[in-house]
């Protein structure tokens, strides 16, 4: 039974829908399924905030944010999982994307829990400063509940290697000491590790590449659209074009843009690099479609790398790919879900917790290295993850066919077994 503290958020609802929906695989009890059904602890906190002075005030307005950091499981070893910046954060989508992180961290073999966190606030509306003092305070609030070996942060929608900065000199300033080992996503100049800027869009084209070869598909002159041009979605972009993938369709808060000969990628990259978003870039308001439009374009790769909940069911429809994938955590509704089930001999998923999980396995490798101050070379880190990876995928893939059962379910079949059978063995505490 899940407490309406949590029950009132659909997407936490949907997670929970997806545990019970492997529970005939894993081979536990209801009790165990029920106990992983609700996060370990949720810490709600208030961010206050000195913002800029105005023209005319001295000083700035104190403005108050709603902060959330969620532990959803804490039994494969400490909690991890991003910090988003967005205003729609909430109590039930941070827990939901804490679960997503159990499972996504136990499906790569990686020693942690899951965890997830979130400040409700528009990062594009705030200057440098205020989302400084909004990171820095937000860390004040959670510092006894997070550490290199309690919980690890990293970035996630509207945060970056700058707010990972903050939390790491917050962190060790209040300690006393110099804590990188705190968050991952730091930059390479701040023990941060090669490779993971990329990590999660690159991980997602190595399995891309292992689903093209499933079906048989050649991927050099296959199409692909984007929905999502941040992190994730611009890396996966370029890495598909060095494929000889051609990029049709892009999306971002700006728009959806759809262009058949393909896009120049590399010089849209440089685009959003400096001005954001995708709207400017020369001639791409021509390409401008609707979102319904570019959805249900063709093409062979449909990579959505946005939000949660993206693709509904009517959306899920029209979808023309062979390939999903997904790149942002639970883009897809329960229905576009049930939907892409029914029709898993027209589209591959490959899902969320194993298509982006190669963000969290390379912050794994920063937390490794920062923890022995021994750092690796950017092909170790490209060859580590892609090895991590194709096991999870072809793991997945295994129990789909024992099963026979949905690449979905496979995966989080894999990743619940492990976690539900530690708890089954450790037993209940006291
Ligand atoms: P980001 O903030 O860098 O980029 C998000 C992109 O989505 C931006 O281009 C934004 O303009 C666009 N966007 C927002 N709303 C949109 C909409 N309605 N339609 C089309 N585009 C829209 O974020 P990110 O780090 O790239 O994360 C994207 C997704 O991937 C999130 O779901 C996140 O949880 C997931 N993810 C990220 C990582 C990571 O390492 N960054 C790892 C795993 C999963």
């Amino acid at each position: 039974m899940v407490d309406p503290l949590y029950s009132s958020s659909k997407f936490f609802m949907q997670a929970v829908a997806q545990l019970e929906s492997v529970a005939p695989y894993v081979g536990v009890g209801p009790d165990i399924i029920s106990l992983l059904s609700m996060p370990k602890r949720a810490l709600v906190v208030t961010v206050p905030v000195r913002m800029d002075p105005k023209p005319g005030q001295k000083e700035g307005e104190i403005q108050t944010f709603l902060g959330i950091r969620v532990q959803h499981s804490l039994s494969s070893g400490p909690g991890k999982g991003g910090l988003r910046f967005n205003k729609s954060v909430d109590l039930g989508e941070v827990a939901a994307l804490a679960m997503l992180m159990t499972w996504k961290c136990s499906l790569a073999g990686l020693p942690y829990g899951g965890a997830k966190g979130g400040v409700a606030c528009d990062p594009y509306s705030l200057s440098t400063g205020e989302q400084e003092r909004v990171t820095r305070r937000f860390t004040a609030e959670v510092l006894p509940f997070i550490g290199p070996h309690e919980d690890v942060m990293a970035p996630d929608m509207g945060t970056n290697e700058q707010n990972m900065a903050w939390i790491y000199d917050t962190y060790s300033m209040m300690k006393g000491i110099s804590c990188p080992q705190v968050v991952t996503g730091k930059s390479v100049a701040m023990h941060g590790t090669r490779g993971r800027r990329e990590a999660t869009g690159r991980g997602l084209v190595y399995t891309v590449e292992r689903a093209a070869s499933q079906i048989k598909m050649p991927l050099r002159g296959s199409t692909a659209i984007i929905q999502g041009f941040g992190n994730v979605g611009s890396v996966a972009a370029l890495e598909l074009s060095y494929l000889g993938v051609k990029v049709t369709g892009v999306a971002d808060v700006s728009g959806n843009y759809y262009r058949k000969e393909g896009f120049p990628v590399e010089e849209l990259v440089n685009h959003t690099n400096v001005h954001r978003t995708l709207d400017g870039f020369p001639g791409i308001e021509k390409d401008k479609v609707t979102k319904a439009e570019l959805v249900g374009m063709p093409c062979d790769i449909f990579a959505p790398c946005a939000m949660e909940r993206e693709i509904t069911g009517e959306l899920a429809r029209t979808l023309k790919c062979k390939i999903l994938a997904e790149g942002a955590n639970g883009p897809c509704t329960e229905e576009a879900d049930m939907f892409l089930r029914e029709h898993s001999d027209q589209v591959f998923v490959i899902p969320d917790i194993l298509c982006n999980s190669g963000g969290v396995i390379v912050s794994y490798f920063e937390w490794v290295q920062d923890l022995a101050m021994h750092f690796w070379g950017e092909e170790q880190v490209k060859k580590e993850l892609r090895h991590r990876i194709e096991q999870a995928f072809y793991e997945s893939l295994n129990v789909a066919k024992r099963h026979n059962i949905d690449m979905r379910t496979a995966a989080l079949t894999k990743g619940v077994e492990r976690v539900a059978m530690e708890n089954k063995i450790r037993g209940l505490y006291p």
